[in-house]
């Protein structure tokens, strides 16, 4: 068997924790006599499968009681539409901050359903950074950041204060990575193929006093206060990557929780961030204050040396290092799964290709 460091930016890579005891428990799930895959979604082997993976959830983001944790489909762009279809109702009208590709398809979506106010954008320079002076509007239904921005890799280090308008957050590419605070968002959503699970499964963290305040015509799958009220079986849910995802909760728990995490990925990141720091042929094009901690993006001087790059690298084990198919150049996703050993590896190739190339 081989197995490869995936610096893919998503799906990426699962520990090999989760993947070992989903194999084990393929075909009898804890003596059931058949794979979670079979199982009907009502069995009483599958209500535990759902409550562990929420307590887990809850335990390692510290989620109060007053929100309510979902396990939706559609990835997290259904909820660039799902969130406007909830809280744009009473004043039709949101603002964004607009950080990246993410947050302009999110804003796509909203205009669909009311006014969508860009009060801050970092597209000047190539959303290298993340916008710092802005003013919250007026009679808005909520405001909307993405938290990490997987393309352009910066990340949020401080949040909007927002006063009493509800925060949402797009959180898909750096959820469990660093602690947040809940109490602090409205609504926090992330698609799961990053750092939670296979790819379809959304997670959705709301404020329970948010329930209810959708269009009259949403349909009931769109409405949280269904989803919520149904525990997120209203309909027959990704039963599979809502077991997987509880495995990557319980690992993480294991490891120590977010808190832990956290340090192994600035540890990771720096390591990458000095060898781009030390090199004179790569350079990364993000504002140092802003950095990811998940998605670094670098880039050789000419196209050429990038594909070079990324063909050798590939011979070594290190794959999935082009850059996203918009912006072009490399990019490094280095999610909870990575292994630290994998991010050595990378940094050790940049120098060494550095030295032949340069
Ligand atoms: C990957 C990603 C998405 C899209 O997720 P899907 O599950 O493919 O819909 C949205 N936002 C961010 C920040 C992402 O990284």
């Amino acid at each position: 068997m081989k197995r490869v460091y995936n610096f893919s930016a998503g799906p990426s890579m699962l520990p090999e924790w989760v993947l070992n005891r989903a194999s084990e428990e393929m075909l009898d799930y804890k003596g059931s006599g058949m794979s979670v895959m079979e199982m009907s979604h009502r069995s009483k082997a599958f209500a535990s499968i759902i409550e562990n993976a929420e307590t887990s959830l809850r335990k390692l983001m510290n989620i109060p009681e007053s929100y309510s944790v979902l396990f939706l489909q559609g990835g997290a762009s259904t909820q660039f539409a799902m969130v406007p279809m909830n809280f744009m109702c009473k004043y039709k009208s949101a603002d964004y901050i607009n950080t990246g590709s993410w947050s302009k398809k999110a804003m796509t979506e909203a205009k669909l359903f009311g006014n969508v106010n860009v009060i801050a954008s970092s597209e000047d320079k190539k959303f290298s950074y993340i916008p710092e002076n802005y003013t919250i509007s007026k009679d808005i239904d909520y405001v909307h950041i993405t938290g990490n921005n997987t393309i352009e890799g910066t990340r949020f280090t401080t949040l909007p204060d927002t006063g009493d308008v509800p925060l949402v957050a797009d959180y898909s590419s750096s959820i469990l990575s660093e602690e947040i605070d809940v109490t602090k968002f409205g609504l926090i959503y992330a698609g799961a193929q990053k750092n939670m699970g296979p790819a379809g499964l959304t997670v959705v963290i709301i404020r329970n006093d948010l329930l209810g305040k959708h269009f009259e015509n949403t349909p009931s799958m769109l409405r949280y206060d269904v989803q919520a009220k149904g525990k997120s079986l209203y309909n027959t849910p990704p039963c599979y990557s809502i077991y997987i995802a509880g495995l990557v909760f319980e690992w993480l728990l294991q490891l120590g929780g977010v808190k832990a995490m956290e340090k192994i990925n600035m540890e990771k990141a720096e390591i990458l961030y000095s060898a781009l720091e030390e090199s004179k042929l790569f350079t990364s094009p993000v504002n140092k204050k802003d950095r990811s901690l998940m998605n670094i993006p670098f880039m050789a001087p000419t196209d050429e040396l990038n594909k070079k790059f990324i063909s050798e690298a590939e011979v070594m084990g290190l794959t999935t290092l082009g850059g996203h198919a918009s912006v072009g150049g490399l990019r490094a996703s280095i999610y909870n799964a990575m292994p630290i050993d994998g991010v050595k590896k990378l940094a050790e190739f940049i120098r060494k290709f550095e030295k032949e190339n340069i």
